[in-house]
């Protein structure tokens, strides 16, 4: 509001525009709130002493306000005039970075819900798309033709399919236009995004909170399997339950304010290729460990190169599924080692949920009793290991075979 009211006074237009109207039109909670004016970045500077304009491609404005960021951005008129130079071959847009009308800025946004403005003129709602109609109807609706749109940004087809997730929306799919043929037909331009945007793409497909629902559209549009196409069979019940559950338990987290770290939630994305290749491996002659680190390392690497995971969080992810291997061997001091360590905790969830889920899809999949009850024995193990006293903890230790017969009784049955 004060940032709405200080452009008005300075007679400059001023709206909130974007997922903030959208949200609070739905009774949501806004993540963040972004305004829309006909000032430039300068004039807009000029006026809010908390204030820094930020980009290159196009400037914004960020005003803040304590631990509040209000982006302010100028209109964007449209990008395909006579300058062919914005667009690529394939259509993609490389610039876009022309000032434009209130008018003009709404029909370069993405979704019709995402093109409602709100003024303090009148208290009231722009909507130059349709849009109210389409929260109405809860129609994920695209602004123009779906396939210029996915064409021009091939992000836009994630976009589609977490606001869907998030809100409950159906994607729009039942005109001569339709979001979901255009969908199908292009979403191999994926992979000319650059991998810096898919990482954070990503993380707002499964860290806003709706992870669930977002991983069932993906399997359901088929987009899943090319956002993350491994080798490995990883399309099993076992496996697919187990990135769903760890999605729900990240839902839960985050409505549940805890912390949620991208490491824990890519080291779930990938480790049914992971577990899948190393089994490949261990058929070589390599030991577990080692073979669970060179497929960590293979499956990372391979990931890698269309959506950067930054490092410090591949390292997590591979102190985590080494864990996976490590945490059966506890006889001596190595239970109080492995308690010790910095990723204990992060590597112990993991272990629960790899638990959670064989109990749950046992016999049904790939997943035997056998493995199921070792699983559900060992994290019911480290749960109370964690929690007794010290002598409760040298009994525990005392019970288990001091040999090391899993490793072996593992072995045995893959040969
Ligand atoms: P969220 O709740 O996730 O923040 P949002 O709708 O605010 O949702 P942002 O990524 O913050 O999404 O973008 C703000 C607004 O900018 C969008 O509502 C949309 O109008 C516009 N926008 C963002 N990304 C694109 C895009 N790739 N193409 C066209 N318009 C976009
Ligand atoms: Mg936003």
């Amino acid at each position: 509001m004060k940032v709405l009211y200080t452009l008005k006074d300075a007679n400059y237009e001023s709206y909130l525009v974007g997922g903030c109207v959208r949200d609070l039109l739905l009774g949501h909670h806004p993540k963040d709130f972004d305004v829309a004016t006909n000032a430039t970045p300068e004039q807009v500077k000029a006026l809010f002493r908390n204030s820094r304009i930020i980009g290159r491609r196009f400037q914004i404005v960020h005003v803040r306000f304590g631990r509040e960021v209000i982006e302010v951005t100028t209109f964007r008129g449209p990008h395909n005039g006579e300058n062919t130079q914005h667009v690529s071959d394939e259509g993609m847009l490389l610039r876009d970075n022309v000032y434009g009308t209130l008018e003009q800025d709404a029909w370069r946004r993405d979704f019709t819900i995402n093109a409602l403005y709100y003024t303090v003129n009148g208290f009231s709602i722009v909507d130059y798309t349709h849009g109210m109609d389409d929260l109405q109807s809860k129609t994920i609706r695209m602004i123009g033709d779906p396939e210029v749109r996915f064409k021009e940004d091939p992000v836009r087809m994630l976009r589609a399919i977490r606001f869907a997730g998030k809100l409950n929306f159906k994607i729009q799919h039942d005109d001569e236009i339709s979001i979901k043929k255009a969908l199908d037909e292009n979403i191999h331009l994926l992979e000319a995004v650059s991998s810096a945007r898919l990482f954070d793409e990503v993380l707002k497909l499964f860290m806003g909170g709706y992870a669930e629902a977002v991983y069932n559209l993906l399997l359901k549009e088929n987009i899943y399997p090319r956002l993350f196409p491994f080798d490995q069979a990883v399309d099993t019940d076992f496996y697919t339950e187990f990135v769903k559950q760890g999605l729900v338990n990240t839902d839960t987290r985050i409505k549940e304010e805890k912390p949620v770290t991208p490491a824990f939630l890519f080291a779930v994305l990938l480790w049914p290729a992971v577990e899948v290749l190393t089994k490949q491996l261990q058929s070589q002659d390599l030991s577990l460990i080692q073979a669970v680190n060179i497929a960590g390392q293979e499956i990372i690497e391979k990931v890698n190169v269309r959506i950067t995971i930054p490092k410090r969080f591949r390292y997590m992810m591979r102190d985590i599924w080494t864990f996976q291997i490590r945490l059966p061997n506890r006889v001596g001091r190595r239970a109080y080692k492995l308690l010790e360590q910095k990723r204990f905790r992060a590597a112990y969830d993991f272990l629960l949920l790899r638990s959670q889920v064989s109990q749950k899809v046992v016999n049904e999949s790939d997943i035997t009793r056998s493995t199921a009850i070792e699983l559900a024995e060992l994290a019911n193990w480290w749960t109370q290991f964690q929690t007794e006293s010290e002598a409760g903890r040298k009994t525990m230790l005392n019970a288990l075979p001091h040999t090391k017969p899993k490793r072996r009784k593992k072995k045995a049955k893959r040969a």
